[in-house]
């Protein structure tokens, strides 16, 4: 296969913090509306991997293609132009915002608060707006200003923000993270829901909501890739037990 039949490839990254290879020589290959899982334990490198693909971190060696774009010397404002987006672990919303609000100065053609504010709201905004606003489960609460939200709702706001700018890739942190159980069934529903469109990554630790999600799970350990495949193949790999689901 060529690298277009590929959402991302990424090949022999590594990535040295004074001589620790926090990812050494990892490649892996995420297709087209695939959502991949990456687990492993605590210091396995999996955010750095995420740092390296939106561009947070500069590679010391290897290559990341997106879109048969090289990315590893391009900067990350480029990076989210060209269609990746990334969420980190604590959100990043305007709590003084509505969500109509959050949503609006989300969409590409304002991204400055102030100047989508002053920004007359056209009709493809506020199109945008309701289609995304209804992918997130947050159609009813659009008036709602982002600081009353439940700790779910601001997850989910964050992530609209992001389905604003209609990412190719989308990269997630550890979304479920003090999620109710309710929220957590919601998010596996809404991921389900927005990978039909572009290629998920998700970071996560509940190996419950992994099996409802993950389409192939990566296992990470010290900066490498240990295992790969369905859930089932790498929950009965005896290295992923011994360094990961054992404990
Ligand atoms: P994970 O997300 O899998 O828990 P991380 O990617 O956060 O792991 O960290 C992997 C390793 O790289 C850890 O040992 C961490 O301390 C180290 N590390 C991450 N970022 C930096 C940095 N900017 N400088 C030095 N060390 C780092
Ligand atoms: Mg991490």
């Amino acid at each position: 296969m060529s690298n277009t039949d590929f959402a991302l490839a990424v090949e022999d990254l590594t990535v040295s913090f004074d001589g620790f290879k926090a990812i050494d020589a990892l490649t892996l290959y995420i297709d087209k509306n695939e959502l991949r899982v990456i687990i492993g334990p605590n210091g396995a490198g999996k955010t750095t991997l995420l740092d390296l693909i939106c561009g947070k971190t500069r590679a010391s060696a290897g290559s990341i293609k997106f879109k048969n774009t090289e990315l590893t010397k391009m900067a990350e404002h480029k990076r989210v132009r060209l269609g990746i987006g990334r969420k980190f672990q604590t959100p990043s919303i305007y709590e003084n915002l509505s969500v109509f609000q959050n949503l609006e100065v989300s969409y590409p053609k304002g991204r400055s608060v102030f100047g989508a504010l002053a920004f007359k709201c056209t009709d493809e905004v506020q199109a945008k707006v309701q289609v995304v606003a209804e992918e997130i489960g947050l159609s009813d609460k659009l008036d709602t200003e982002a600081g009353l939200l439940s700790h779910g709702q601001k997850q989910w706001l964050e992530i609209g923000m992001l389905l604003m700018q209609e990412p190719e890739l989308l990269m997630l942190d550890e979304p479920i993270a003090g999620m109710s159980a309710r929220e957590r069934e919601l998010t596996a529903e809404l991921l389900k829901r927005i990978c039909a469109n572009r290629a998920v990554i998700v970071i996560e630790h509940d190996m419950d909501f992994v099996k409802q999600i993950a389409h192939k799970v990566t296992v990470m350990h010290q900066g490498k890739i240990l295992a790969e495949g369905s859930m089932d193949k790498v929950q009965n790999d005896p290295k992923v037990i011994d360094v990961y689901l054992g404990h």
